[in-house]
């Protein structure tokens, strides 16, 4: 079993990042600028952007936060998304979600200017990825096509179960792991709450991507020997042994599916380090005017 280390290869991709704007900067230019939008106060939202936050400090980003109240109106959020996209010293922002019952998440989106859409959420950019042109990819599909590459694992001819089928992480892993590209060139089975066979399916699958957000769901008697586990699913619950009383599980049971594995994720520190990342390559993309360069 080898451990694939999301957190060792996120901090080796951030100084990556570092060197580069380092020589932006002493170049002449200026550093890329990363802007999140977060409405209310919801404790989780405020701590995706907490650490969001860090890592641009970390790379040498520029970073904004713009704070809203729950009252914000659909028509006033709307203006401020146009405001961003009419920013030249913003290079690319995101929206933390979710936002209020009252606002049309996929209106706002709708109205980011695709070449700012660094979380890769817009239509424009989904599009584009399905059918192969450069596109700005969601933070974790993104992350995890980086730990396959970074760990040379083969995907050519690999049967590959995708469990999820969610827009930001399910749909887009089912769509890259099935192009034809390394990593991709796989036969991908996207399943979900209404898949009947699951366990039939997963027995037969060389990599597993485990994105549902049940904890432990994935037990060694669902996965084949040597197979590829990526766990992307994070659920907090209770704990006595940590001294916050929290702690993370996956949706799988790690120590026994490990045993069967040959490629693995942890959670924490697989999967989850590597979403941030990969924000920071999108947003420096953008600064780049790598992908919409025509
Ligand atoms: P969603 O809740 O949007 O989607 C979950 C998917 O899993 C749905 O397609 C659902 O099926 C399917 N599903 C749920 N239960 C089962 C089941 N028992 N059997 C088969 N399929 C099932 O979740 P997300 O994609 O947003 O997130 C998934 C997990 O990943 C969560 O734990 C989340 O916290 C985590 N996450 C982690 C990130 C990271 O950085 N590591 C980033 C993003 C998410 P159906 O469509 O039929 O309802």
């Amino acid at each position: 079993m080898k451990l694939i280390d999301g957190k060792k290869i996120a901090n080796q991709i951030k100084e990556e990042i570092a060197q580069e704007v380092k020589q932006i900067v002493e170049s002449g230019g200026r550093a890329p600028h990363l802007a999140a939008v977060i409405v209310g106060h919801d404790g989780a939202s405020e701590t995706y952007v907490g650490h969001k936050e860090k890592a641009c400090a970390q790379v040498g980003f520029k970073s904004t936060v713009l704070r809203f109240e729950e009252t914000i109106t659909e028509e006033e959020m709307l203006a401020q998304v146009n405001k961003l996209n009419n920013d030249p010293g913003v290079d690319g922002f995101i929206l933390q979600l979710p936002l209020p019952k009252h606002i049309s998440e996929q209106k706002v989106i709708e109205a980011i200017d695709p070449r700012k859409d660094v979380d890769g959420f817009h239509p424009i950019n989904l599009g584009r990825m399905v059918i192969g042109l450069p596109a700005y990819i969601s933070a974790t599909p993104a992350g995890i096509m980086e730990l396959i590459k970074r760990y040379e694992i083969e995907t050519s001819g690999k049967d590959v179960v995708v469990v999820g089928r969610s827009n930001i992480v399910g749909k887009p892993m089912t769509i890259l792991l099935g192009q034809k590209a390394y990593p991709g060139n796989a036969t991908v089975t996207m399943a979900h709450s209404r898949t009947k066979n699951l366990k039939d399916l997963l027995l037969k699958a060389d990599i597993v991507i485990a994105a549902l957000g049940v904890a432990e769901f994935l037990t060694a008697d669902m996965v084949k020997e040597g197979a590829t586990v990526i766990d992307v699913g994070i659920t907090r619950v209770k704990s006595d042994t940590t001294k916050s009383g929290w702690k993370l599980l996956g949706d799988v049971k790690f120590d026994e599916v490990a045993e069967k594995t040959d490629y693995i994720t942890p959670v924490p520190g697989g999967v989850g380090p590597m979403t941030i990342v990969s924000l920071m390559q999108n947003t420096l993309k953008a600064a780049k005017g790598e992908i919409y360069s025509e």
